[in-house]
């Protein structure tokens, strides 16, 4: 019989971390759910998803190397997610100092601890398209030079870089994912996808009457599901050779195309009136105004345009998405109404 592998999944609570334990469990592994002691349950994704029991939790912090050190030390896990971060883009120029720790420094704790505890242990960081920021390049491929917009983007370079380094000086079994954005009906609602959503089912099952208040309604996101993203991680891993992918679906829509598109699945005929700070989305069927503009949403930097050129992981990882941009935007549509109807948006 072969031994059962374990894994390590730090950001257990978060978006991907459910889909990804959930997908992993499928394939006979144990999963180890690092997490941050608070105050409040934060294991409703899990819950929801139906894998809570599941499970084992243990202790962690992106900030305590000693704590790190000893989960490898006690694990000596098979393989290693790091899904844990500050991950909204909008919070880092107010935490930029924490961001910096966290998706900074913290990976460099996770890959110290692997070289001195547990070197065969294969690792996962979850790199992102934010690290493109201002494009040198469309699309973007592993090749395109960075150019970070925010203190996250900044952050999450220098893990990325780490991971390399690592991976060349001492052979560990690291690989990035420079992943762009994926969503689902678990995302945070602070991300625009489901901040939208949210909003739209509150309007449609008749919770609210107030316009959805949005920033940049031009920016364009390639913007893939979270369940197809999570088998690519673990793809990576599988590799006799640890590496650099990007994952994305060489589809690009902006904030704008994305109202129209979730408006659709409500009922919605969504146009578009004036510019700037008076832009507003109506209802052509009932006059109502659905979208407001509100300054407070911009960015002190934007990242305008993201689009992924996935050729490499699907030629070498055999890797194809199952749901497509419509197919996303109705999933999270009807399971935000679904939710707003019994009570648990
Ligand atoms: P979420 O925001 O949903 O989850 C983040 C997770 O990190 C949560 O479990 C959170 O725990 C945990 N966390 C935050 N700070 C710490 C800390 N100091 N110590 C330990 N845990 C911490 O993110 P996603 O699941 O969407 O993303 C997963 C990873 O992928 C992140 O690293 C993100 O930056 C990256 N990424 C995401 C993309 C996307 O579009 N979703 C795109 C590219 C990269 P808690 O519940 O306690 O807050
Ligand atoms: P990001 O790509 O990781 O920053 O993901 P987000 O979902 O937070 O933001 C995607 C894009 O939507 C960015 O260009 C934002 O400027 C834009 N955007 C426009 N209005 C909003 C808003 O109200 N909230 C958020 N989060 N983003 C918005």
């Amino acid at each position: 019989m072969t031994k059962q592998k374990v894994a390590l999944i730090s950001g257990i609570t978060g978006q991907d971390g459910g889909y990804l334990a959930k997908f992993l469990l499928g394939k006979g592994y144990k999963v180890v759910g690092l997490y941050r002691r608070g105050a409040t349950d934060t294991f409703s994704r899990l819950k929801e998803h139906g894998i809570f029991e599941q499970i084992e939790l243990a202790d962690f912090d992106l900030l305590e190397f000693s704590n790190i050190c000893r989960l490898m030390r006690k694990y000596q896990p098979d393989e290693f997610y790091n899904l844990a971060a500050q991950s909204f883009v909008g919070a880092s120029w107010e935490e930029p100092i924490y961001t910096a720790q966290a998706d900074g420094m913290g990976v460099l704790y996770i890959l110290e601890a692997i070289r001195e505890f547990s070197p065969h242990t294969r690792l996962y960081q979850a790199s992102t398209s934010e690290m493109f920021g201002k494009v040198q390049e469309i699309p973007q491929k592993e090749t395109t030079p960075f150019y970070p917009r925010s203190p996250y983007g900044v952050a999450k370079l220098m893990a990325h870089w780490m991971v390399t380094n690592y991976r060349e000086s001492f052979g560990v079994h690291a690989s990035s994912g420079i992943l762009f954005n994926h969503e689902s009906p678990m995302r945070g609602k602070e991300f625009v996808t489901r901040k939208i959503t949210a909003h739209l089912a509150q309007m449609v099952t008749g919770k609210t009457d107030k316009p959805l208040e949005l920033g940049n309604l031009s920016a364009k996101r390639d913007w893939g599901f979270a369940g197809d993203y999570v088998e690519m991680m673990w793809l990576m891993l599988q590799q006799e050779k640890p590496d650099t992918y990007v994952v994305a679906t060489g589809e690009t829509h902006s904030i704008r195309e994305f109202v129209e598109e979730a408006g659709k699945v409500c009922g919605y005929d969504i146009e578009w009136k004036g510019e700037g700070v008076d832009e507003i989305g109506i209802d052509k069927k009932s006059g109502k105004t659905i979208v407001k503009v509100n300054p407070k949403f911009y960015r002190p930097a934007e990242v305008e345009l993201l689009i992924g050129d996935p050729s490499k992981a699907e030629k070498i990882l055999g890797w194809h998405r199952k749901v497509d941009y419509k197919g996303l935007c109705r999933m999270m549509m009807e399971k935000d109404i679904e939710r707003a109807e019994n009570g648990t948006l």
